[in-house]
C-alpha cells in the first residue's frame, strides 16, 4: 500500500469531494456509500449503494446479520457501491477495467465523509482482484492510501478488529 501524494492525491480529492455529492443518494439504511472506477484520470463509471435494483422488497438493511445461516455467504444488505460500479464498468466499458483504480468512500451519520478503516469487504476485494482492477483506494486518517488488488484481498481475509 502506498499513501498518495501530489497529483495522485489531488485526483483522489477531487474523486472524494464528488463522493460526497452523490452518495447522499444512497438508500441503505445502515451507510451511505460511493464508489468509482477511474481509467487514464476518467471516470468509466460510479455508484452508490442501496437494495439490489432498488428493489424494496430486497431491502435487508434492518436483518440481523447474526440470523442467517451459517451457509449464508453474504450477510451484508444493499449492493455494495464498488460492486455497483465494477457491474456498470463492465456492462458498458469492459475494455476499460483492466488497471483501472477503484475508489471508495462511505460518509458518516452526519452525512460528512469519513475516514475508512482497515479492508474488510471480500465480495468487493476478490471482485476487483479478479477484475483486474490495479488498486483500489481508501481514505484513512494518515492519508489517501492506494493498495493492489493482490494485497487489498489478502488484507480483507486478515482484517482483525
Ligand atoms: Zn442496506
Ligand atoms: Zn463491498
Amino acid at each position: 500500500m502506498r499513501i498518495l501524494v501530489w497529483d495522485e492525491e489531488k485526483q483522489a480529492r477531487m474523486w472524494m469531494e464528488k463522493a460526497w455529492e452523490i452518495a447522499q443518494y444512497a438508500s441503505c439504511e445502515r451507510s451511505k456509500c460511493w464508489s468509482v472506477v477511474v481509467k487514464d484520470w476518467v471516470c468509466i463509471w460510479a455508484w452508490y449503494n442501496s437494495p439490489a435494483k432498488e428493489l424494496e422488497s430486497q431491502r435487508r438493511c434492518s436483518a440481523d446479520k447474526m440470523s442467517y445461516h451459517r451457509k449464508v455467504t453474504d450477510k451484508t444488505c444493499c449492493i455494495h457501491a464498488e460492486q455497483r460500479a465494477l457491474f456498470d464498468a463492465l456492462r458498458n466499458h469492459p475494455e476499460q477495467i483492466e488497471w483501472s483504480i477503484l475508489y471508495f468512500i462511505r460518509l458518516d451519520k452526519d452525512w460528512n465523509l469519513s475516514r475508512a478503516g482497515k479492508p474488510y469487504c471480500t465480495i468487493c476485494s476478490k471482485m476487483a482482484l479478479e477484475l483486474w482492477v490495479a488498486e483500489f483506494v481508501l481514505w484513512h486518517d494518515e492519508g489517501i492510501t492506494a493498495y493492489n488488488t493482490e494485497e487489498y484481498n489478502l488484507l480483507s481475509y486478515q482484517y482483525e478488529e
